[in-house]
């Protein structure tokens, strides 16, 4: 069960060691609490206790009992405060503190939809000190999710490097040597494109304790967006997701032409007019269906339908700009079809006829 209570003004009585404390109060303080940091739940008085509506217990980090008084002290003492706090009708809680190593948790999250983010994303952005960002990533919400955290736009546009990969590489290690708890918090899943074996290379390599939450790739879930499933029964019992980054070489026009199954193209707006007229020139039907997906998610999302042969131009005419994922396969048909695209099912039809 999780309780909203609004805290902006309220005393809040935190009672644990300062460091293993420290993301919490932050947290605290983020939602707005004035927080009285105490040594121990003995040390909350009634008179330490009074105004406040909120206290909360940390104990030591798992591993650190031997330091500290035995857990059964601390029952005790927790107890007596919860007997203190239930007269003064003041809430208790009970939480661990961190420890006080620092971490990297390199976090999908999804296409752009907050509901796509997975419960693990919210869990880790909650806990975050610093929060390292890209453009794709959901991030209207950040400030909500992550309240404590230090907000680091390192987003790339494309052909605009903003930081440059070694600079994030840089960013990620040397905030969890400092011992902050980092989010690299990037678009869809951080292993597809997304430069997070990179990423994960170099907290290992600086001893940095790093994990991975992957996401939602906008691979499949931005054709589904559109209605367009990756395989279907019968169509596709296959799908490919590439690159469009660089044109393709001819041999890979030639294997991917002759697989017979979905293609899924990440960041290939610009590169549209090559792999059209190179899967044409390795044998594919010059009427089979492709969209382009914009936007995935967003409220200016936007599917372009054609052929291979009428698609370059489609995509022209409409002006399709990245982001986008682009479908290339009989699915696409079956996703016009389910979701009632009538209209554009008619035009591909047509420029199938002609
Ligand atoms: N790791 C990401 C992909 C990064 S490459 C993932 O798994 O989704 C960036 C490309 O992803 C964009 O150029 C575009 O092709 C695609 N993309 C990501 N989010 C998108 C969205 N919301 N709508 C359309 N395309 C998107």
């Amino acid at each position: 069960m999780q309780l909203e209570i609004d805290l902006t003004g309220r005393r809040v009585v935190v009672a644990g060691d300062a460091r293993p404390s420290r993301r919490i109060v932050a947290r605290y303080r983020a939602a707005g609490a004035e927080v009285d940091l105490r040594p121990s739940a003995a040390a909350c008085t009634a008179t330490v206790l009074d105004g406040a509506v909120l206290a909360v217990v940390v104990d030591p980090p798992s591993g650190r009992a031997g330091q500290r008084p035995t857990a059964a002290r601390a029952d005790q003492a927790f107890n007596a405060l919860q007997e203190r706090c239930r007269r003064s009708g003041i809430l208790l809680t009970r939480e661990t503190g961190a420890t006080d190593t620092g971490a990297v948790t390199l976090i999908g999250g999804g296409p752009g939809a907050l509901g796509l983010l997975t419960l693990d994303a919210v869990a880790a952005l909650r806990e975050a000190d610093v929060v390292l960002y890209d453009r794709l990533a959901p991030t209207d919400a950040l400030a909500q999710l992550a309240p404590a955290a230090e907000l680091v736009d390192v987003g790339k546009l494309p052909g605009h490097h903003r930081v440059p990969q070694a600079g994030i590489n840089e960013l990620l290690v040397s905030h969890a040597l400092a011992g902050r708890h980092v989010v690299r918090f990037k678009g869809g899943d951080p292993f597809v494109f997304g430069r997070g074996s990179e990423e994960l290379a170099a907290c290992l390599a600086a001893q940095v304790p790093c994990r991975v939450v992957p996401g939602v790739s906008s691979a499949i879930s931005v054709p589904a967006a559109a209605g367009i499933p990756v395989t279907h029964r019968g169509v596709s019992a296959m799908f490919t997701v590439v690159s469009g980054h660089a044109p393709l070489t001819e041999e890979e026009h030639l294997h991917l032409a002759g697989l017979g199954g979905t293609i899924v193209v990440l960041m290939g707006v610009s590169t549209l007019p090559q792999l059209v007229a190179g899967l044409a020139r390795a044998g594919m039907r010059p009427e089979m269906p492709v969209a382009v997906v914009e936007r995935g998610y967003s409220t200016s999302q936007r599917t372009t339908a054609g052929t291979l042969s009428t698609i370059v131009t489609a995509a022209g005419a409409a002006r399709c700009q990245s982001p986008a994922v682009l479908v290339i396969g009989e699915v696409v048909r079956v996703g016009l079809e389910l979701s009632g695209g009538a209209a554009q099912l008619a035009r591909l039809t047509e420029s199938l006829a002609s």
